[in-house]
């Protein structure tokens, strides 16, 4: 990458004034050397903790791009803004949203934004997305679809970083959680659609998981065998309205049969089915409601504790074993003998347990 001087530099400037391509924020390495001075830089680790927390709107979004930022240089700053700011996290109801394409989730989460933000309540509505290619890679990036929840000076919407595997988007979405919640948001609501592990992601950084679901669409308990009511402390039934409301309630019934011989996600919690139409903004308010009770319950048996304590060092060793990952393939010994021992795996020369013992040498020695 060429370097150039500005005609516009200062005479005596340094290098900080040089052009060069910035390798922007996604899925972009660090080029190890300080990429050019940017507006960000202008800003200090203490600017952007005072500015957080008194829930400067512009500071935030800046923290937040520096935590989606794939360079070296901003992942150190986001970890020394990320530990100042901790202890003013982990006051907010983190609530996870899941559901097929077309479900409605925009639309419930606009309504639900809405009823929350007149409550009083500030609402930050995130994204979990790793699968889209859009551009931005984001599910919520369409501002059309949530649009009088923008307007609400008490929400903050925010697209699903683009980070390229869903690990990267994990952290970054855990971070941005830990951002917004320092800047005194008080519910958290994190979008995910249903594809691969992205779920059980949601689950992972959630208080509270609700799974939203169409009237009688179909084989009426497909979200069962995936496995995904299992996870739900809430079964929303939505477009229950119109010609729709006799079938939603049909469903209803039978989730809340199939449920009786479930698990429930959540020890000592009855997950409950609901019917809503968030395009009319009916059945919201005995949806919060139950919320509510569950983080009165949860919060008064600790498993709520126990849970966030469980959550966040499960994210700390799921990256961990990333970072393992990622030194086992892209280290060089390993990379240049990989295809080797492949083959003689294949061709039944080694069995698999020597070629892992031969590639754990490699990158252990
Ligand atoms: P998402 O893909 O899950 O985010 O779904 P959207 O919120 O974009 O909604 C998909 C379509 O369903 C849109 O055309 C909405 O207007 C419609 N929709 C959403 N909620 C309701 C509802 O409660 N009742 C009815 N009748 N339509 C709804």
């Amino acid at each position: 990458m060429k370097k150039k001087k500005p005609e516009w530099a200062p005479e005596n400037s340094g290098k900080e004034f040089a052009t060069q391509v910035l390798p922007g924020i996604s899925n972009a390495k660090s080029t190890g050397k300080n990429p050019t001075v940017n507006s960000m830089s202008k800003l200090t680790t203490k600017d952007f903790v005072k500015g957080i927390l008194k829930d400067d709107r512009s500071i935030l979004a800046r923290a937040i791009t520096i935590v989606e930022s794939n360079t070296s240089e901003h992942i150190s700053q986001a970890q020394e803004i990320l530990k100042e700011l901790l202890p003013k996290t982990g006051k907010s109801i983190r609530i996870g949203i899941t559901g097929s394409p077309g479900v409605g989730k925009s639309t419930f989460i606009e309504s639900f934004g809405n009823f929350l933000c007149e409550k009083g309540h500030k609402v930050a509505v995130l994204a979990i997305d790793p699968s889209s290619k859009r551009s931005k890679g984001s599910i919520l990036g369409d501002k059309t679809r949530m649009e009088k929840l923008s307007r609400q000076k008490n929400a903050f919407i925010r697209p699903s970083p683009s980070g390229g595997t869903l690990g990267g988007v994990t952290r970054k979405t855990r971070e941005i959680i830990l951002l917004c919640e320092a800047a005194g948001f008080d519910v958290i609501l994190v979008e995910t659609i249903g594809v691969g592990q992205s779920e059980i992601t949601v689950r992972s950084m959630a208080d509270f998981f609700m799974l939203l679901l169409l009237p009688g669409a179909g084989d009426e308990l497909q979200g069962i065998k995936k496995g995904i009511v299992e996870m739900a402390d809430m079964l929303v039934i939505n477009k229950a309205d119109g010609n729709n409301r006799q079938k939603a309630e049909i469903t209803q019934h039978a989730y809340s049969d199939a449920l009786h011989y479930l698990q429930p996600a959540t020890d000592g919690w009855t997950t409950g089915t609901f019917l809503c139409s968030a395009i009319n903004d009916e059945g919201i308010d005995s949806i919060w409601k139950n919320i509510l009770d569950f983080i009165k319950l949860t919060k008064d048996t600790k498993l709520f504790y126990t849970r966030r304590n469980e959550q966040l060092l499960e994210w700390v060793y799921t990256m961990v074993e990333e970072n393992l990952m990622n030194s086992f393939y892209q280290n060089p010994k390993v990379v240049k003998s990989k295809s080797g021992i492949d083959n003689k795996v294949l061709s039944g020369e080694i069995t698999p347990v020597n070629a892992v013992n031969i590639l754990l040498e490699k990158l252990l020695k």
